[in-house]
């Protein structure tokens, strides 16, 4: 018994304390609700938790930025574009087939149909039209200053034109005052909080602190091919590469023991904080059974079929793999904070190609987010339904390419798909501030849906590398240096 337990905590350990964890964290956050903590208990209390967030983040910019130079560097340009190629048709592939069973599902169950809700339908006109948003996403491909795109700013896409002046704050929405000095770049505006402002906009929660995850994203992978290109030249950076990648695959294999133990408090701390959960709960079951049912659907049936289909492999083998990325996406709410366990999963238990992980991965965390183009698309549909307002067959398409679009402009942090969703509103005339309809719930959702961008991600890595096998050796062959690096 004693051999049996040692090999299962060895190979299970982790992931068993890691569940516990999620569980636990429940349990305390609903324990200590009827308590009544001060503001400062509930920071002490979510302490560990905020440590465990910023480890992930801290390991994010070295991870994308390694991963993306050091695996592009090795491959010559053939294999890279044809990689480059499939990984980006397979995830527009997917993202709008994630589209299509929200808008199905939606449309069947009829969530929204009947209901009476409150909320305010302000109606407050465009905020942001889905040319605006566009330009925003190309704008984001380019960053003007690389230093500053690893910032993390106050940033939001989401700014109602309309001034007011609240007389207490309601913790659903964040209130942002654009900064004088920064005038802003379109609609990038950069917010700073002050305790009693004068004169303040009125924005969704989820505008919050992000870095451009998609202009780093952009840089390092042009600065890989770039690499690749120049041979024994390029060596010396390369191989700071390989080292930085190295140290931070060390980092997160220490880091992981401390996860379970952030995991509780970061999930407690988010309990205490959210709104009255059962009030909330009646209103808007149908709507959460039918994002989780297109979830269900998407993450465990279709994306699973794909694998199978074209690797031969069995999906649910390779998912197993994956349940320890799974439980932090659940826990973190961001794709982006998961990746270095994603990857670690990959390369450790899936056995995925380093090549064909280094680039698929980093690019798939940035836009390919099944999860949040189904969410968004399921929303956009339930908040006309509660609007009692037909959509045509025309309008059912335009959401089915803006919900992919707004995706791929989200950022992998929590609730970012909230914030974009008012892209879909607005391309089909629907309400914007009607997304205060859904912000009760959408801590929960979120969790749900980044576990099944992760999932996309990671599915999408087991592909690409079946499918590009005989491309790899022989690009490592006319890459000349070899990156054979062992964690
Ligand atoms: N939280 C999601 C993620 O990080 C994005 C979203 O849908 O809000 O993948």
């Amino acid at each position: 018994l004693r051999k049996w337990l040692k090999e299962y905590c060895r190979r299970n350990g982790l992931l068993t304390l890691s569940v516990f964890a999620v569980a636990a964290g429940f349990a305390l956050g609903f324990t200590l609700r009827g308590m009544n903590l001060s503001t400062q208990a509930r920071m002490y209390l979510s302490f560990p938790g905020e440590l465990l967030m910023r480890i992930l983040k801290m390991l994010i910019l070295p991870l994308i930025t390694s991963s993306l130079m050091t695996g592009l560097s090795a491959m010559d340009s053939k294999a890279s574009s044809r990689m480059g190629l499939l990984t980006v048709t397979y995830y527009l592939w997917t993202t709008f087939i994630a589209v299509v069973v929200g808008i199905i599902l939606v449309i069947i169950i009829q969530p929204g149909s009947g209901m009476e809700m409150e909320g305010s339908r302000l109606g407050g006109g465009p905020i942001m039209t889905s040319a605006d948003a566009l330009l925003d996403l190309i704008r984001n491909m380019v960053p003007s200053n690389l230093i500053e795109a690893t910032f993390q700013q106050y940033k939001t896409d989401l700014i109602p034109e309309r001034k007011i002046v609240p007389k207490t704050l309601d913790p659903s929405f964040v209130y942002v005052v654009p900064d004088e000095r920064n005038p802003g770049d379109g609609r990038s505006v950069f917010l700073e909080l002050t305790p009693a402002p004068e004169i303040i906009y009125k924005g969704v929660q989820g505008s919050s602190k992000q870095m451009n995850v998609l202009g780093i994203v952009i840089f390092s992978a042009t600065m890989g091919l770039l690499l690749g290109r120049m041979g024994e030249r390029g060596l010396p950076l390369v191989n700071v590469c390989q080292c930085i990648n190295e140290c931070v695959m060390k980092i997160i294999n220490a880091a992981v023991w401390y996860f379970p133990f952030g995991i509780i408090f970061l999930i407690a701390g988010k309990i205490l904080e959210i709104q009255d959960p059962s009030s909330v709960g009646k209103k808007l079951g149908m709507y959460t059974i039918t994002v989780l049912a297109g979830l269900f659907v998407h993450g465990l049936i279709l994306l699973p079929f794909f694998y199978l289909i074209l690797t031969r492999k069995n999906p649910f083998s390779y998912i197993r793999g994956l349940l320890q990325a799974l439980v932090i996406a659940l826990a973190t709410s961001s794709s982006s904070a998961t990746l270095p366990i994603t990857m670690k999963c990959l390369l450790e238990n899936c056995h995925v190609d380093r090549q064909v992980a280094r680039f698929v991965l980093p690019v798939g965390a940035t836009i390919n987010m099944d999860g949040t183009a189904l969410y968004e698309a399921v929303a956009a549909i339930f908040i006309a339904q509660v609007n009692d307002y037909e959509l045509d067959f025309g309008q059912l398409v335009t959401i089915s390419i803006t919900a992919t679009a707004a995706s791929i402009g989200a950022a992998g942090i929590p609730q970012a798909g909230l914030v974009t969703m008012v892209i879909v509103l607005t391309s089909v005339g629907l309400p914007p501030d009607d997304v205060t309809l859904i912000v009760a719930i959408d801590w929960v959702l979120d969790r749900f849906r980044t576990m099944i961008n992760v999932l996309g991600d990671a599915l999408a890595a087991g592909i690409i590398a079946h499918v590009c096998q005989k491309d790899i050796p022989a690009a490592e062959k006319v890459g000349k240096h070899s990156v054979t690096v062992t964690f």
